[in-house]
């Protein structure tokens, strides 16, 4: 059966397919957003694999899945079985790759943002979208971080702040003891919080028995520039944002404006003050006006 065209120039194209040790061979990198695969879609990887030979596949650090060893001409044929479950190659060199989250809302007990809403709208207009560099994107629910998103090109991690309710507090410290950054003292037998310890997790918040700290609604706070690698550095926070939508919209800024102003052959925490971050930023902040930086 011949390769169909779209197939090839995949194959030309995308960076989904990549090379290994075996010139032989290559390994190809599926496109797996949030690691999210249907248990139909995980039993026809194992199948295209197991058909051309492969007895083991990759689950990477980054949530999708590696095929290696694939003999260069099975590969045609590999992608046409994976197509008929909607499994897709994926991308990895100058491209927008596969973008990773957490469980989020969906069953994360910690969670403060719905992030598979933000996973697959942004997937769906941007995975695979050919960049000056690489570009990775990553959403934490939450301050604990588990997708390392501080440490992505762009990182989304939600955000959860506590007032102080009306209320008697009783100072019985369940709160102050909940709190893991030593943020909430008790004074006078009554709560003081300290913001320049709080991490906006928003743990303290239902820990009170008496419902005296409630909490802001979910913000997003958007970090760019972050690199992982042996000189890991955390991303600089662009803007705090209180909505799904504006999220996503920031987000679609900063890709822009790194496909605008980013040079190839150079990460982008190396080449941000080139690019006249600080400018982008104060252009973000005059057009989400209700947003903050943390
Ligand atoms: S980042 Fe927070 S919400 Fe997401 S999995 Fe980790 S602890 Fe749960
Ligand atoms: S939101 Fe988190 S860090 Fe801030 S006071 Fe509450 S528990 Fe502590
Ligand atoms: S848990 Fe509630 S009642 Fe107890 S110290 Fe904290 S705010 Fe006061």
């Amino acid at each position: 059966m011949s390769v169909r065209p779209e197939i090839e120039n995949k194959l030309e194209k995308s960076g989904g397919v990549i090379s290994e040790l075996n010139k032989e061979c290559r390994i190809v990198r599926l496109r797996i957003p949030g690691g999210i695969i249907s248990p139909d879609q995980l039993v026809a990887v194992g199948k295209a694999a197991k058909k051309i030979g492969i007895d083991t596949v990759h689950l990477t650090i980054r949530q999708t899945i590696e095929i290696p060893h694939v003999p260069s001409d099975k590969i045609p044929g590999l992608l046409r079985d994976l197509e008929k479950q909607e499994v897709f190659l994926g991308a990895e060199y100058e491209e927008v790759v596969n973008i990773t989250a957490c469980p989020g809302t969906d069953r994360c007990r910690f969670s403060i943002i719905d992030t598979r809403n933000i996973l697959f709208q942004l997937d769906k207009n941007h995975h695979g979208r050919d960049m000056p560099i690489r570009v990775r994107i990553a959403i934490s629910s939450c301050p604990n971080g588990c997708t390392s998103e501080r440490a992505s090109e762009i990182g989304i991690t939600g955000l959860r702040t506590p007032i102080r309710n009306e209320g008697l507090c009783t100072g019985c410290g369940t709160c102050a003891h909940t709190c893991k950054e030593k943020a909430i003292i008790m004074v006078n037998g009554s709560l003081h919080l300290d913001e320049s310890l709080c991490v906006n997790c928003g743990m303290c918040i239902d820990s009170c028995p008496f419902h005296i700290i409630k909490g802001h609604p979910p913000r997003y706070m958007i970090t760019v520039g972050g690199r992982r690698g042996r000189h890991m550095v955390q991303g600089r926070e662009l803007i705090v944002v209180d909505s799904e939508e504006k999220a996503v919209a920031v987000v679609e800024r900063v890709i822009d404006w790194i496909y605008r102003f980013a040079y190839s052959g150079k990460i982008l925490t190396d080449q941000m003050d080139a690019m006249k971050f600080t400018d982008f930023q104060k252009r973000i902040q005059r057009d989400f006006p209700a947003s903050t930086t943390e």
